[in-house]
């Protein structure tokens, strides 16, 4: 059994004073006290860079964890304005999102410079959530599988990295806690459509049996998560398939009490 994993995504969103509220309010839901109960999901929150250590401080005792929406894959040097694998654990991250479809849209990352954040980063430890999704134009020309499966074989390869990438190996004991996918279609994302339980889960099955095929049976432990429009009101249906194992959710993560009715239906 997989343990769902529901992660707010607040993007360029909430200045400190806005980010604790959340936390102040978010502490006084019911569903809080349960996050440690055995049927939880598992439960994080990615806020912008200049909060993640102020976030660390005051989630460090609870079981809600830290990830950040970006990396840069090199250890140190002259990159003004990229972030470090090593700085994101040193302030508490357990997760780092990459691929983010905003990043390869709106910042030209390809994929090939996300495999290479993919494979530092889980040679550091630190946990990756994985973006693939297709444009609408790609699904309405029946190109999602291409793409999706490019998305994902690219940034799970160790072809032409320079690097050594044994983090991506078959033997890796830590992929399934380490490495989670999250099916973002483009379309869906900030959009209010959201893709159809069928629809998500066609895709979701297609993603696993690719990891099978790479992983062998270690692949039905990696989380595939599902983002685009997620609601409380849509959540269920979703995480009813048997391949949505949770949410990426950026606009209905930015209110407490949403965030918490989107935790609430994910309990096994
Ligand atoms: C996201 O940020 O990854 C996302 C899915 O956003 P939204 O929930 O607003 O569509």
């Amino acid at each position: 059994m997989r343990k769902p994993l529901i992660i707010a995504n607040w993007k360029m969103n909430h200045l400190l004073d806005e980010a604790l509220k959340f936390l102040q309010d978010f502490k006084r839901e019911s569903v809080f006290s349960r996050l440690e109960s055995k049927n939880a999901p598992e439960v994080a929150i990615a806020p912008s860079f200049v909060l993640l250590s102020e976030l660390h401080k005051k989630l460090q005792f609870n079981s809600v964890k830290l990830v950040a929406q970006n990396v840069h894959w090199e250890e140190r040097g002259a990159f003004t304005g990229e972030v470090s694998l090593s700085m994101l654990i040193d302030v508490g991250c357990d997760y780092v999102i990459i691929g983010h479809s905003e990043r390869r849209t709106l910042f030209g990352e390809t994929n090939a410079l996300i495999q290479k954040k993919v494979a530092a980063a889980l040679g550091k430890h630190i946990g990756v959530v994985l973006c693939v999704g297709e444009s609408l134009e790609e699904r309405e020309s029946g190109k999602t599988f291409d793409i999706v499966g490019e998305q994902l074989t690219t940034a799970l390869s160790c072809h032409s990295l320079e690097t050594s990438c044994h983090s991506l190996e078959k033997g890796n004991p830590e992929l399934p806690t380490k490495l989670a996918i999250a099916y973002e279609p483009v379309w869906a994302i900030g959009t209010g459509k959201t893709a159809l339980p069928e629809q998500a889960e066609e895709v979701h099955l297609f993603l696993r049996k690719l990891l099978l095929k790479q992983y062998g049976e270690v692949a039905d432990q990696i989380r595939i998560q599902y983002g685009g429009s997620v609601k409380p009101d849509n959540i269920a249906s979703l995480m009813a398939q048997p391949n949505i194992d949770g949410a990426l959710v950026g606009g209905a993560s930015l209110e407490a009490s949403s965030f918490a009715h989107i935790i609430e239906k994910a309990f096994l």
